[in-house]
């Protein structure tokens, strides 16, 4: 896992969130850390809308045009998804 503030690799466990998730803290800038962090924003309807159209040909290219969704997180969610 990679700091999504800095870059950094160097991210730790620091304990979990109220609701029970896992939380990450960056050692190089001290910034706190979500799991997940890509894909908020997106309910998982929306996220399975993008990734139907995407499996329906619709290039990357279109869909960051249809639905202003990253590239970066709609490829993060098909890693996740294989
Ligand atoms: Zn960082």
């Amino acid at each position: 896992m990679q700091c999504y503030h800095c870059g950094s690799e160097k991210v730790v466990k620091s304990g979990r969130t109220r609701n029970g998730k896992q939380r990450f803290q960056c050692r190089d800038c001290k910034r706190s850390l979500r799991e997940n962090f890509q894909g908020q924003g997106y309910s998982e309807a929306r996220k399975e809308e993008i990734l139907r159209a995407y499996s329906q040909r619709t290039s990357l290219r279109g869909l960051t045009r249809i639905f202003g969704v990253s590239r970066q997180s709609v490829s993060s969610w098909l890693k996740k998804s294989s």
